[in-house]
């Protein structure tokens, strides 16, 4: 097969354009055209603002500064996320998972000492809120962007959904992406199966060689048209519902730079802070909570900055495809599945999908012939993502629920994640079980530990530990470099 000559993606949220860019970017040197086509009757999901540090990447392959695109997002800087409330042990009520520096080499490496010794016994102190430089860039509402000499820090981004759709719209149409707003009416099929074109309900038919399903939770090309399996994570993962509730930001208040995810009765709520609001909103299970009474436990939460805002309820379709890659289409965002958004994955995911689809099919000639393995790794990423996510659900250490104590006491968590939590609770030797499962696992090192350690997963009976840096040493430690890093609001909005 020679480089398709046209490509059309149906979809015009997130996916659909981080698709369109990516595509265009790497292939208009080939002539190869892309096609958005996006409906105006079906609206985009319009939710996730949060990112992982991988978008940095994403937007350098562009060639984009963060100043071309971030006053344009309403966006800010994100050192970690914070989750308060999901654990009951003293002293681990709240703990960050931070995002790695290489300013953290010291006290990073303290924290994974202090906590294999926590773990076997000993009482050292553990919670990595203490130990990261991120933590402490938060908790001091400073940005994590070091002006000085030596390490730099890692970071990721919070965003407004609607306003980075329209940003990378902007950019997709200059990189000579072509936009039709109409709705897709029927779609069809080449007498061996693959998908020729799609007649659009304005009577514009677009054929193309090569499909990208980004129409969002009902799949309409990879489920609906080619009938790819959906195969949900219902057993491991028990939210499906979310409602999202704007507030404004405390005039005058220093802008934090976290994520913070807040345990609930019967589910978690977010809170992302943006330069001109914050998104707010509660994921959760209607197994054990309806609607009406999910809306008013987070309108709770959120207090008076609440009143009066407009709330909404979203469904989500919580697994993955058995194929994101099956004939000529690929499925790229919600339509390829989604892992509710605590580690806030969904966009990592799509970059992913999308480089590595550019790699499988560039790299061989563009003969589909590694399917099966782009397939493979996608799952991979999938499974990698839903355990340390699942991890979570399995650590919490509440008793105020039916909804906490069945999550904890599910047994349909994956092999691999039922090995990490033996080999961790029985003293063995962790690194080897990291190592054993190397990249699948998506999540590193520190991110298991900052899990493990910061849910307070550690034998309630301890023994005074031999020498060990104390937390409040590290804090005092972090509180010194951290001075070297300006305010958050000052970095984005001046004063
Ligand atoms: C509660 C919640 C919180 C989230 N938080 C995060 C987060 O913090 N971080 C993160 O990375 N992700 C998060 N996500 C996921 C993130 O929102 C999505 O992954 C991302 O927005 C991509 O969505 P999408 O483009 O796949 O689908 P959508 O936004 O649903 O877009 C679907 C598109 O398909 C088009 N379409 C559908 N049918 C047709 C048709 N017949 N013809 C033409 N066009 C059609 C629609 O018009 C629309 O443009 C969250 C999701 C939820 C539900």
């Amino acid at each position: 097969m020679t480089a398709p000559k046209h490509i059309a993606i149906i979809g015009g949220g997130t996916a659909g354009w981080m698709t369109a860019n990516l595509l265009r970017h790497r292939w208009a040197r080939l002539g190869i055209d892309v096609t958005l086509i996006e409906s105006a009757e079906i609206g985009t999901v319009g939710v996730g603002e949060g990112s992982t540090p991988y978008l940095r990447r994403f937007f350098a392959t562009l060639g984009l500064a963060e100043r071309d695109w971030m006053p344009a997002c309403d966006a800010t800087y994100k050192c970690g996320i914070r989750f308060p409330g999901w654990s009951r042990v003293a002293g681990y009520e709240s703990y960050v998972h931070p995002f790695f520096n290489e300013a953290d080499r010291e006290l990073g490496n303290q924290f994974f000492t202090n906590a294999c010794l926590r773990r076997r016994g000993q009482a050292a102190d553990a919670n990595p809120q203490d130990f990261f430089l991120a933590a402490e860039l938060a908790r001091q509402r400073r940005a994590p962007l070091y002006a000085g000499e030596g390490p730099g820090t890692d970071y990721a981004y919070h965003f407004d959904a609607g306003r980075l759709g329209a940003f990378l719209r902007g950019h997709a149409l200059g990189l000579g992406v072509r936009h039709i707003v109409d709705t897709v009416a029927r779609v069809e099929r080449h007498e061996g199966g693959d998908i020729a074109a799609v007649q659009l309900k304005g009577g514009t038919r677009i054929a193309a060689e090569l499909f990208v399903d980004c129409s969002g939770f009902k799949g309409l090309l990879i489920n609906e048209t080619l009938g790819q399996a959906f195969l949900p994570y219902r057993d491991n993962l028990f939210n499906d519902r979310a409602i999202a509730i704007p507030t404004a930001l405390v005039e005058g208040e220093d802008l934090p730079s976290e994520t913070v995810s807040t345990a609930l009765r019967h589910g978690w709520a977010w809170q992302i802070p943006l330069t001109t609001r914050y998104g707010n909103g509660y994921v959760y299970s209607s197994d054990f909570i309806g609607d009406d009474e999910a809306e008013r436990e987070l309108r709770a939460h959120l207090g008076a900055a609440a009143e009066g805002a407009s709330a909404r309820r979203l469904r989500m379709r919580v697994g993955r495809a058995d194929k994101h890659w099956s004939r000529n289409c690929v499925a790229v965002g919600l339509s390829q599945g989604f892992i509710e958004p605590l580690e806030a994955t969904a966009l990592m995911l799509i970059q992913f999908s999308v480089e590595g689809f550019i790699d499988a099919l560039e790299g061989n000639g563009f003969e589909p012939g590694r399917r099966d393995a782009y397939n493979r790794r996608v799952n991979e990423m999938f499974e990698g993502v839903r355990d340390y996510v699942v991890a979570h659900y399995q650590l919490n250490t509440r008793s105020d629920t039916d909804y906490w104590r069945a999550n904890r006491a599910n047994r349909h968590i994956s092999d691999r994640l039922a090995s990490l939590l033996d080999v961790w609770d029985g003293g063995g030797d962790f690194e080897a079980e990291l190592e054993r499962h190397g990249s699948a696992l998506m999540y590193l090192r520190p991110s298991w530990y900052a899990l493990l350690a910061g849910m307070g997963r550690f034998p309630a009976e301890l023994r005074p530990a031999p020498q060990s840096v104390t937390a409040s040493q590290a804090r005092a430690r972090l509180h010194q470099m951290a001075r070297a890093f300006s305010s958050h609001r000052s970095q984005l909005m001046g004063g």
